[in-house]
């Protein structure tokens, strides 16, 4: 998931198209049907699923975003990463019982992540990585506990409001095979899949992919 107003890159940064990093991983997209499937529980949190945590974070930071679920690189497994600027749009709020990983960095990484409460309704614009040029407006639990196992195989619970409880349940729908598209009207996804027709059509799809507060 990517953020829809990011805040422009502070000027000192070199030229995006010259020296943007490349996502290390390749990123998914609708209609791979690896984001169609129901991704597998991990057994064991082992060095094999901790390379694929950093992999994914670094892709996620590259591509930029911030959240990015194993099935959109490729893995149909219960994973996902985060790193939520808590606070940067004035109204994510973690709380202070959640985030257990952020001590010194703001990379939450999951595995078999599981909703066990959900309360309040919320809306936020969503983009979604896999889903490139649409952004929606989807309703949302406001506030949520997750539960599931860090990057070391502990159980974890975690309390997470705002935007950071969009953005966890966003890619915990990822790991459903659940992507933004299928919880918008037929009629605004059928729309979505003709435009995207049309510009691959034109050979331009690449090109409009991922502009940071484009849309
Ligand atoms: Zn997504």
């Amino acid at each position: 998931m990517f953020l829809s107003a990011r805040p422009q890159p502070p000027a000192a940064r070199p030229a995006a198209a010259t020296v943007r990093p490349m996502p290390i991983l390749p990123i998914y997209e609708v209609p791979h049907p690896i984001l169609k499937q129901k991704a597998a529980r991990v057994e064991v949190v082992d060095d094999e699923i901790r390379k694929l945590i950093a992999d994914m974070a670094e892709t996620m930071y590259a591509a930029p975003g911030v959240g990015l679920a194993a099935p959109q690189v490729g893995v149909s497994k219960r994973v996902l990463v985060a790193d939520v600027p808590v606070g940067a749009d004035g109204v994510a709020d973690a709380g202070d019982d959640s985030r257990p990983e952020s001590r010194g960095a703001d990379l939450l990484a999951l595995v078999n992540p599981e909703i066990v409460e959900s309360r309040g309704e919320t809306r936020y614009d969503e983009g979604c990585l896999s889903v490139p040029d649409f952004v929606e407006p989807l309703k949302r639990s406001a506030e949520i506990v997750v539960t599931g196992q860090d990057r070391e195989g502990a159980s974890v619970r975690i309390v997470a409001r705002g935007f950071y409880a969009v953005v966890l349940q966003h890619e915990i729908d990822h790991l459903d095979g659940v992507t933004i598209l299928d919880r918008v009207s037929k009629l605004k996804r059928s729309l979505y899949q003709s435009r995207r027709a049309r510009a691959k059509a034109r050979g331009d799809s690449k090109a409009a992919e991922h502009r940071p507060g484009a849309i």
